[in-house]
């Protein structure tokens, strides 16, 4: 590729609503253009990243013996209404009419098609197990689609959808795309961790996500560092984590978690690296649409020194039992601490402060006291709630926390795959039945697998990148090697060296990029570094009088010098 043949378009200012580094670099380095909120063009250096995490993932599916096919975006409604999903799925479904008035959806994930191509297609136990997949487009409708390509409302899905004839075989097929993923993750050089996973509006009973760390993740995951429990924070049903007012970093966690046993009652202190903490527990008066006012728990969550995100804590079942607020005395005497104020948010008012904690990570509690002195309530708003979970808070502030149980360390993931065990929930519904061996019908059991391609492109970033731009793993990297020459049409000694390296290369099977547009070299530079290359040749008049060239690592703060004829040989 010849850069001046190539479309490079690269902006000194990310557009303002751009909050994270990979929408911010993604956009600066003209790989992807908005069209629409969440809806983005994959400009040409942008389509370079996909298809290299396309092609990772499609020769690891392949050699899992998993099998490609390509499913419509356009889906007809029938087949949601038989699954039942058409009522249940909500407003991310994005749910559209023909001419002739019939309904149809913009796929956000692909069961009803496939289960009912399985049950058109597979008669016999002879034809299973076999898993299906396909890369296309999805799209979800998501309330509050941000961070450029992490949250989009149209984006790029690796779904897969296995089938089999018996719940142990079932298992089989997921065990096998769990490695299959540990392998793809890993081949696409990111630092990440498989966790346990709540299986949401997909159903089913099991399932994993695997997570790429990175402070700017909207997951929670709570990850014992001395065992291999691991897990997103939302599975826990009331996980009540209560942190000390502790000096900066420290704080001890307490978790009761029915569904978690490994992760009862355990204590640690956090570490500094803990990205969001909750600040302050508010109670507002909230006015509805109908002119009722609601009492509502608000945990204002803080990152550094700004507000990341106020999450409405709907059902109190603690309070709706009769327990009060405390009194700002209560508050000073259990934390130590006076109750800040908080001006009013948005049509909430008035605005008053329970608890004013700088504590790590109680997503899921909120504060109160009873007749009895100072309680915390565990809640987990958005599903139904257990019986609330209460005790005394002093004691867990004050006393030492219980012994068993071993640490629980808390990080920011982002979702990049998500692995689930579906058993029979859509192959029932839809009736995909296979004759066994006795001849009698049976149900196919059924595992679901995604992988957010666009997203993985975004998280890569998040994890990769300075304050001159990406620094892409080199599986990823739109180029792997960029030539730099330094007066491309003045000196023939330069072109000549530049233009042989550059064959040499390509000969050599390297995705590599000539830089012939003859800019300045600090504008040149500055783009590949901001386009994240990791690895730029720089090819000068002064060095060939030297019979050398310079090499420079993206990652590396230094460069070396190396003898002109062995540039093709040194590994890039
Ligand atoms: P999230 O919790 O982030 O909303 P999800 O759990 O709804 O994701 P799944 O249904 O598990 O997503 O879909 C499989 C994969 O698709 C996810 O693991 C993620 O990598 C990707 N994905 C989901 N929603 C989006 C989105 N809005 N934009 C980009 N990728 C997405
Ligand atoms: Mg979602
Ligand atoms: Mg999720
Ligand atoms: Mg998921």
């Amino acid at each position: 590729m010849h850069a001046s043949q190539y479309h490079i378009n690269t902006l000194k200012e990310a557009p303002t609503e751009a909050e994270v580094a990979s929408h911010q670099l993604m956009t600066r380095a003209g790989m992807i253009r908005k069209a629409a909120g969440g809806i983005y063009t994959y400009m040409p250096m942008g389509l370079r990243v996909l298809r290299k995490i396309e092609n990772i993932i499609r020769q690891e599916m392949d050699r899992s013996g998993a099998i490609e096919l390509l499913m419509p975006v356009v889906q007809p409604a029938e087949l949601w209404v038989e699954s039942g999903r058409w009522e249940k799925y909500g407003d991310e479904l994005l749910r559209i009419k023909d001419r002739h008035q019939r309904d149809f959806v913009l796929q956000p994930t692909s069961e009803e098609v496939i289960t009912d191509i399985a049950r058109n297609e597979i008669h016999s136990w002879r034809q299973l197990p076999v898993n299906f997949y396909h890369i296309q487009t999805k799209f979800r409708d998501e309330r509050r689609p941000r961070f450029g390509l992490m949250r989009g409302r149209e984006f790029t899905m690796k779904d897969a959808y296995s089938f089999d004839r018996n719940a142990e075989d079932a298992q089989a097929s997921y065990d096998n795309m769990y490695a299959t993923y540990m392998r793809i993750f890993g081949r696409l050089g990111l630092n990440f961790r498989a966790v346990a996973a709540d299986t949401g509006s997909i159903g089913g009973s099991r399932s994993h996500e695997f997570q790429v760390i990175a402070d700017t993740g909207e997951d929670l995951l709570v990850y014992n560092p001395d065992t291999d429990y691991a897990a997103n924070i939302e599975l826990a049903p009331a996980p009540c984590l209560l942190a000390e007012r502790a000096a900066p970093g420290q704080a001890l966690v307490k978790t009761a978690t029915p569904d978690a046993p490994k992760c009862e009652l355990v204590a640690q202190q956090l570490g500094l690296d803990l990205t969001a903490t909750v600040k302050s527990v508010v109670l507002a008066t909230e006015v509805e649409e109908d002119g009722q006012t609601k009492t509502t728990v608000h945990l204002l969550l803080v990152r550094g020194d700004h507000e990341v995100n106020d999450i409405k804590v709907s059902k109190l079942a603690g309070f709706e039992k009769g327990h009060r607020l405390a009194t700002e005395e209560e508050i000073v005497s259990t934390f130590g601490c006076k109750p800040g104020y908080l001006g009013p948010i948005g049509t909430r008012q008035p605005v008053q402060v329970i608890a004013d904690l700088t504590v790590a990570n109680m997503s899921d509690f909120v504060c109160g006291a009873n007749e009895e002195g100072f309680h915390y309530t565990g809640v987990n708003w958005g599903r139904d709630l257990p019986e609330p979970i209460t005790a005394d808070l002093r004691n867990v502030v004050h006393g030492d926390p219980a012994p068993e149980g071993g640490k629980l360390a808390i990080q920011r993931g982002i979702e990049v795959g998500h692995v689930f065990f579906l058993g029979d929930v859509y192959s029932k519904k839809l009736n995909a039945t296979f004759l066994e061996t006795d001849g009698k019908p049976a149900v196919m059991q059924m595992g679901c697998y995604g992988i957010g391609v666009s997203r993985i492109a975004a998280a890569a970033i998040e994890q990769n990148h300075d304050e001159r731009g990406m620094i892409w793993p080199r599986a990823l990297a739109p180029f792997e090697v960029v030539i730099c020459p330094i007066g491309f049409t003045k000196s023939d000694a330069v072109r000549q060296t530049a233009t042989d390296l550059y064959k040499q290369l390509r000969e050599q099977g390297v995705d590599v990029i000539l830089d012939d547009r003859d800019a300045r070299p600090g504008i040149m530079f500055a783009d590949w570094e901001l386009i994240g290359v990791p690895l730029r040749i720089t090819i000068g008049e002064r060095g060939l009088k030297e019979g050398v060239v310079e090499m420079q690592a993206r990652r590396d703060a230094s460069s070396t010098h190396v003898p002109v004829e062995q540039i093709a040989q040194v590994s890039v």
